[in-house]
């Protein structure tokens, strides 16, 4: 399969600038986020344009490629050394979400963009979740609120090295630091490798000769962390948000954080995806003869409403642009008040006899 073009990949065309190439990436890497995009193929397709926009954007890659196509890209790159250098972490900011990067890219490339490498003796620690219930009009108005989160942390005594201050973890010589073993063989049909995990170290690449007194040479250590969290405007029961790397610290790397939100039901006010439903309650004569009634709406504001005569009861009227906000601001749902019309339990003299009068005229 021949590889498509980073300009055709984008859409944009051969000198466009910057700007225009950062703009092309945002709008395509909200659609195929793979945070936002559960498809199997989007993670391919983010995997693609991410790899343009590193390319594009980078003034001497984008030489290259434009004077000898993608092999000027791939003879000269790994594949880690396309994505270094490049900043992605503008471009994922203000999507309501708060990301790590380096954590995105392990997570579909299998390595980070170039930090840190993997031992098979070390394990990222996992991934925690945290349920909040909001209001309706949190959901609706966005909210910034600070949640207590137990979790494991990197030792600070010992920065997560798990060696007494002073003194470091040592490399291990069996393995020589890479917590592998390799054997080779050479046999008539070639030269087979076998990779084990190293016994010596358990596959850390490290050993400890002194241990640290505070985490006893875990690196690690228990802790409740305050955390910030913005929830965006527009979010759905059931949404949820990550929080790369504010889950629990392992000695490979750090879990994510998936904060899943619950909203309440709203005495007042229905959901119904960016529309909100409300009963408005008018009393018989105002159904017939018409008027002009208020409503109050989610965020507070009054609406005027009017009511044509001869209104019946469970007729629906829209109030355009008063429902909820979508995530990330594009689109606005509207307010649909359904009419109630209310029926007296208790009448006065007077209020009988005049619908006495009202009936006997209906009648007629
Ligand atoms: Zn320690
Ligand atoms: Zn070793």
């Amino acid at each position: 399969m021949t590889k498509r073009g980073y300009y055709e990949i984008l859409g944009v065309e051969k000198n466009a600038s910057k700007s225009e190439i950062k703009k092309a990436y945002r709008k395509l890497a909200l659609k195929f986020h793979p945070d936002k995009n559960p498809d199997k193929s989007a993670e391919e397709k983010f995997k693609e344009i991410s790899e343009a926009y590193a390319v594009l954007y980078d003034d001497e890659k984008r030489n290259l490629y434009d004077q000898y196509g993608h092999a000027g890209i791939d003879q000269r790159f790994s594949s880690e050394d396309i994505f270094r250098g490049a900043d992605f972490s503008d471009i994922f900011r203000g999507m309501g979400f708060e990301f790590n990067i380096n954590d995105i890219f392990e997570q579909i490339f299998g390595h980070g963009t170039g930090f840190g490498r993997r031992f098979p003796g070390r394990t990222r620690g996992s991934d925690l979740r945290y349920d909040i219930e909001i209001s309706l009009e949190d959901a609706y108005r966005g909210l910034e609120t600070t949640i207590r989160v137990p979790r494991t942390e990197p030792c600070d005594n010992c920065n997560g090295s798990g060696a007494k201050p002073g003194t470091s973890p040592k490399r291990c010589p069996n393995c020589n630091g890479t917590g592998q073993m390799r054997q080779s063989r050479r046999t008539a049909f070639g030269m087979f490798t076998q990779v084990t995990t190293c016994n010596k170290c358990r596959g850390q690449g490290t050993f400890i000769e002194e241990r640290c007194p505070e985490c006893n040479g875990k690196g690690l250590l228990q802790k409740t962390r305050s955390i910030e969290l913005k929830i965006p405007s527009g979010v759905d029961d059931g949404s949820q948000l990550r929080l790369a790397g504010e889950g629990e610290a392992g000695t490979g790397g750090i879990g994510d954080l998936y904060i899943v939100i619950h909203v309440k039901k709203h005495p007042k006010f229905n959901r119904r995806e960016l529309d909100l439903h409300m009963i408005k309650e008018i009393t018989f004569p105002e159904a017939s003869i018409g008027t002009k009634t208020e409503v109050i709406t989610l965020d507070g504001s009054i609406e005027r409403l009017k009511i044509p005569e001869g209104t019946q009861n469970g007729e629906i009227f829209k109030i355009r642009g008063r429902g909820m906000s979508s995530l990330h601001g594009r689109g606005q749902g509207d307010l649909y008040v359904e009419i109630q019309v209310k029926t007296p339990k208790k009448l006065t003299r007077k209020a009988r006899k005049l619908l006495e009068e009202l009936n006997d005229e209906l009648k007629d």
